[in-house]
C-alpha cells in the first residue's frame, strides 16, 4: 500500500536525489522530505530565491547540505545538461535518484485557440527538456547502486480532457517516454516510474482552479509516501508503472 508508505528512518541515506522545480509546491516538499530521510538534494529550479529559501529550511533541520542548480528548462541547451551531468559527477560520483517535478500548464483553452508560442513552452519545459536531462544523466545515474527516474504526469496524461490542450498532451509523452527507458533499462539496476499526484493544494492547481475552494485538497506533505516509497529500497522491483498518489 504504497500511498499510506511509511519510510524508515534514515532510508535515503546517503543518496544523491535531484529534483527539478524544488522551490515551490510538491517538489519543494520532496526535497525537504527526501533530506529529511538522509538524502542530499539537489535542488534545480528557475527561481534562485526560492531555491535558496529551501536550502536554508534543510540547513535548520539538521539534513545533509543540499546544492543548488539554478535553471530555467525553458531556454536550457543539451550542452547545459551536458555540464550539469559532468559537475555532479565530479562532485558526487554518481546520482541515486532523479525526480522530474517541474512542469509548465501554460494556457487551459480550446484546441482550436491553442497558441502556437504556448504550445511549444509547455512541450519544451515538460518533455523536451526532461528528455535532455534524462539523457544527460543516465550515465551518471547507472554508477549509483540503485538508480531511480520518477517523472511527475497527471490524470489528463492519461485520459484527455477538453481544454487541457498542450499540458495533457506533454504528460502523454511523459508516460511514454517513462515507459520507453524503463523497458530499455529492465535489464539493469535503473527503475523507472510516473507519479500521478492528484489534486493537490499548489500555485499550478490554484492557476487551474481559481474559484475552487483550496483548503479541501490535499497537501505536498500529504501525498509524500509514493514519492518516498519510489525513491526506497522497497521499490527495488518495480519499474515502468505509474502510480496514483493519492485515491479520491
Ligand atoms: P507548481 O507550479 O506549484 O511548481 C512547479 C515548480 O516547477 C516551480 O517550483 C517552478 O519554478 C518549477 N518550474 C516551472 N517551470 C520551470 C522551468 N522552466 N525551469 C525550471 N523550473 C520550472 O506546480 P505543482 O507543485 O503543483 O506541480 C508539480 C508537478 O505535479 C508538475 O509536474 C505538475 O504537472 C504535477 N501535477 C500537479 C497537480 C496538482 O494538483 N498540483 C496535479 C497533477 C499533476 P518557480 O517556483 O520558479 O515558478
Amino acid at each position: 500500500d504504497y500511498q499510506n508508505y511509511q519510510a524508515p528512518e534514515g532510508a535515503l541515506q546517503g543518496k544523491i536525489i535531484l529534483v527539478t522545480g524544488a522551490g515551490d509546491g510538491i517538489g519543494r516538499e520532496a526535497a525537504l522530505t527526501y533530506a529529511r530521510f538522509g538524502a542530499t538534494v539537489i535542488l534545480l529550479g528557475r527561481t534562485t530565491k526560492k531555491l535558496e529559501a529551501v536550502y536554508d529550511e534543510i540547513v535548520a533541520a539538521g539534513y545533509p547540505e543540499p546544492a543548488i542548480i539554478p535553471l530555467d528548462m525553458k531556454g536550457a541547451t543539451e550542452n547545459h545538461y551536458r555540464d550539469m551531468a559532468a559537475t555532479i559527477e565530479q562532485q558526487f560520483g554518481h546520482l541515486d535518484g532523479l525526480l522530474h517535478n517541474a512542469s509548465l500548464l501554460g494556457v487551459l483553452s480550446p484546441f482550436t485557440h491553442i497558441d502556437l508560442a504556448s504550445w511549444n513552452d509547455v512541450l519544451q519545459v515538460n518533455v523536451t527538456a526532461q528528455f535532455m536531462m534524462t539523457k544527460a544523466l543516465i550515465p551518471v545515474m547507472l554508477k549509483a547502486p540503485s538508480p531511480r527516474i520518477v517523472f511527475t504526469s497527471s490524470g489528463v496524461g492519461r485520459k484527455g480532457r477538453a481544454h487541457w490542450g498542450a499540458y495533457a498532451v506533454s504528460k502523454f509523452a511523459t508516460e511514454g517516454m517513462a515507459q520507453v527507458i524503463a523497458d530499455e533499462y529492465e535489464n539493469t539496476p535503473l527503475r523507472v516510474n510516473v507519479i500521478n499526484p492528484g489534486a493537490t493544494r499548489t500555485m499550478m492547481r490554484a492557476k487551474a482552479y481559481p474559484a475552487e475552494d483550496s483548503s479541501r485538497l490535499k497537501t505536498p506533505t500529504d501525498i509524500m509516501p509514493v514519492y518516498l516509497f519510489l525513491m526506497s529500497d522497497d521499490a527495488q522491483q518495480l519499474t515502468g508503472e505509474s502510480l496514483d498518489a493519492q485515491t479520491y
